[in-house]
């Protein structure tokens, strides 16, 4: 069985996210979109609006699951079995941080292998912090994130 991890914040989900999950998951049996829950980070979605936003964006694709975590990636992916970890690379800053990351979990899981994907070429500008700063300015969302995203943030508190 062949599981892989998607982590990280999206705060929200992006059409860059979904991009990747799109290109990645058919390649594995399982695949989890592992929502990150840090008390360390400050997010505008709570864990749960998250998980909620990512299962009604990815309504069209079937057997992918959502899962929120607070901890080491590496070791959600050993509880669940899971081989493989997907990130993705949108620019060369990305980079560094990316490849630091894959060396520390190589060291903590030897067993886990990291998979890095590039942004879609049309995908590679979006990130969910300029994201949430079109929508403050009430900026057009459209090419950004999907139709239930750009509601949920017209909805948040400051955002109207
Ligand atoms: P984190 O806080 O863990 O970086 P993000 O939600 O910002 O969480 O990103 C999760 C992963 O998705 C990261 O590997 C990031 O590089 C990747 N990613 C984010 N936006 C895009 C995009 N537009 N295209 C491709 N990959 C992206």
């Amino acid at each position: 069985m062949r599981c892989a991890i998607y982590p990280g914040s999206f705060d929200p989900i992006t059409y860059g996210h979904l991009d990747i999950i799109k290109r990645t998951s058919h390649f594995f049996d399982e695949f989890i979109v592992l929502v990150s829950n840090t008390p360390r980070k400050k997010y505008l979605f709570s864990a749960e609006e998250r998980v909620a936003l990512i299962k009604q964006c990815l309504s069209d694709l079937t057997g992918i699951q959502v899962d929120i975590h607070d901890g080491l990636t590496v070791e959600y992916a050993r509880k669940r079995g899971a081989q493989s970890i997907i990130r993705g690379i949108r620019v060369v800053a990305d980079f560094e941080y990316e490849m630091a990351m894959a060396n520390i979990n190589k060291k903590l899981a030897p067993e886990v292998e990291t998979f890095t994907a590039f942004a879609g070429p049309e995908y590679g500008y979006i990130s969910s912090r300029l994201v949430k700063e079109v929508a403050f300015y009430h900026g057009d969302l459209s090419n950004l994130v999907p139709l239930a995203v750009q509601q949920a943030l017209h909805a948040k508190k400051g955002y109207q």
